[in-house]
C-alpha cells in the first residue's frame, strides 16, 4: 500500500460547492456536462466519476476513449462523451457505451461503417462543429453535404451538435466569440432540417458560462470552474479550490556558509541555514523550473523558497527561521492563489499545475 507522505487531496465539499455555483450560474433547462479528461484535470478520474453519478448531473466528457473504458470498469453509468475519439477506438467505444464526437467526414464515414456492420438502431453520437477555434470539427462549407448524409440515417442517433469557443475567456474577443454563437447557430438551424428530431445544442466552455450566458443554449461543458478555477479573480473567489498538494519533511540539514546544496552545487550557502529535504521531485509533477529560487512552498503558513536544483523524487528547501520538524507538513499548494502563483512562475495556466501533478503522487479522497 502507497502511504508516501506526499498526496493529492481531493476536496469533496468544494467539488459540490463549486457544481452548485455552477448550476446556480445556468439557467434551469440546461443541462451540465462535467469535463473529466486528464484524471479529472489530475485529481482522480474515478472518485470525481463516482461523485458526479452520485449528484446526477447529465452527461461526463472525456478526451480519449480509454478515459471512458475506466469509467465503465468503475461501474459508472452516466452518459460519456468522448471528445476526442480516434477510429482505431470505434469498436471499444461501442462496446462501452461511449459516445463519440464524430468530427469530420473520415470519423463520421468510419462510425457508421461499423454501426451499419453491426445493424445498430440509434447509436448515440455527437457531432462537432468550428466556427473559428480551427481544431476539431465540421467546417461550414461541408455543412450541406454533412446535411445530406444525416438525412435517413438510421443507425446513429445524433445526441448533439456543439462546438468550442476560441477565446471566450478573453473580453477582447468578445466580437470573434458572438460571432462564433451567431454561425452556430446558423450551422444548427441548416442541420436540424435535415432531422426528425431535434439534438441538443452546446459551445460553453467555464469561461463561456460565465461571460456569455445567452450561449449557453441546452448544455455547457464545464471543466476547469469545476476544480476551483473561474475566468477572473471575481469568480475564482466564489470557488472552493478542489485539490491541494502536501508532503513532508524527510530530513533536515544544518549548512554553514560556504557549503552547496543539491546537484551542480546550484545553491551557495550564504549564511547558517536550516534546508529541508521534501519526498517530491519533477517526477510528481513539480516543475523543474521551480528550482533556485523560483518557486515557495509553505510550512505553518510561512513561505519556505525552493533552492537549487528540483531532483526527480527529492526538492530542497530553505527553512531558516521557520520553527519546524523533520516530519512536518509542507503545503506545494491548497488555494487557487497558490496554484496561480506556480502557474505564473512557469509561465502557464492552472490547467497545466493541476494536470501535471503525476499518477505517483497518492491521491486521498476527502
Ligand atoms: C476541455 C474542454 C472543455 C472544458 O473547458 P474549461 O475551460 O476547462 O471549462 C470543454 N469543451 C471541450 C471540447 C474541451 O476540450
Amino acid at each position: 500500500m502507497n502511504n508516501s507522505p506526499t498526496v493529492l487531496e481531493i476536496d469533496t465539499s468544494a467539488i459540490i460547492h463549486n457544481l452548485h455555483f455552477f448550476k446556480s450560474r445556468i439557467q434551469e433547462k440546461t443541462k451540465l456536462i462535467v469535463v473529466i479528461k486528464a484524471f479529472a484535470y489530475g485529481s482522480d478520474l474515478i472518485a470525481i466519476g463516482q461523485i458526479l453519478e452520485q449528484q446526477k448531473i447529465d452527461y461526463l466528457a472525456v478526451a480519449y476513449t480509454e478515459e471512458g473504458v475506466s469509467l465503465r470498469k468503475a461501474n459508472i453509468n452516466l452518459p460519456i462523451l468522448v471528445l476526442h475519439p480516434q477510429v482505431e477506438n470505434f469498436e471499444t467505444i461501442i462496446k462501452n457505451n461511449l459516445e463519440p464526437n464524430l468530427y469530420n467526414f473520415r470519423t463520421l464515414n468510419h462510425f457508421t461503417r461499423i454501426a451499419n456492420s453491426k445493424k445498430l438502431k440509434n447509436y448515440p453520437v455527437h457531432i462537432k462543429v468550428d466556427t473559428g477555434m480551427n481544431r476539431l470539427g465540421f467546417k461550414e462549407n461541408e455543412i450541406i453535404q454533412l446535411q445530406k448524409f444525416l438525412q435517413n440515417l438510421t443507425s446513429l442517433k445524433v445526441i448533439s451538435f456543439y462546438s468550442h469557443f476560441a477565446a471566450s475567456e478573453d473580453k477582447n474577443e468578445k466580437e470573434f466569440t458572438k460571432q462564433q454563437i451567431i454561425s452556430f447557430n446558423k450551422i444548427c438551424n441548416s442541420l436540424n432540417k435535415s432531422l426528425d428530431y431535434k439534438p441538443l445544442k452546446h459551445i460553453a466552455n467555464t469561461s463561456g458560462i460565465i461571460n456569455y450566458p445567452e450561449a449557453q443554449f441546452d448544455m455547457v461543458r464545464l471543466g476547469i470552474g469545476f476544480y476551483g478555477f473561474g475566468n477572473d479573480k471575481t469568480i475564482t473567489a466564489k470557488l472552493k479550490n478542489v485539490c491541494n498538494l502536501k508532503t513532508k519533511i524527510s530530513q533536515i540539514q544544518f549548512l554553514k556558509k560556504g557549503e552547496t546544496v543539491g546537484y551542480n552545487r546550484k545553491f551557495k550557502v550564504e549564511k547558517k541555514s536550516k534546508i529541508g529535504i521534501l519526498p517530491i521531485g519533477y517526477a510528481d509533477g513539480l516543475n523543474r523550473n521551480l528550482g533556485n529560487n523560483v518557486g515557495s512552498v509553505y510550512i505553518k503558513n510561512q513561505k519556505a523558497p525552493i533552492i537549487g536544483i528540483i531532483c526527480m523524487d527529492i526538492t530542497m528547501i530553505d527553512i531558516t527561521g521557520i520553527d519546524c520538524e523533520e516530519g512536518d507538513e509542507v503545503i506545494i499548494f491548497n488555494c487557487q492563489n497558490h496554484v496561480l502563483e506556480l502557474a505564473k512562475k512557469t509561465t502557464t495556466i492552472s490547467y497545466e499545475i493541476l494536470t501535471s501533478i503525476s499518477q505517483r503522487v497518492r491521491r486521498v479522497i476527502i
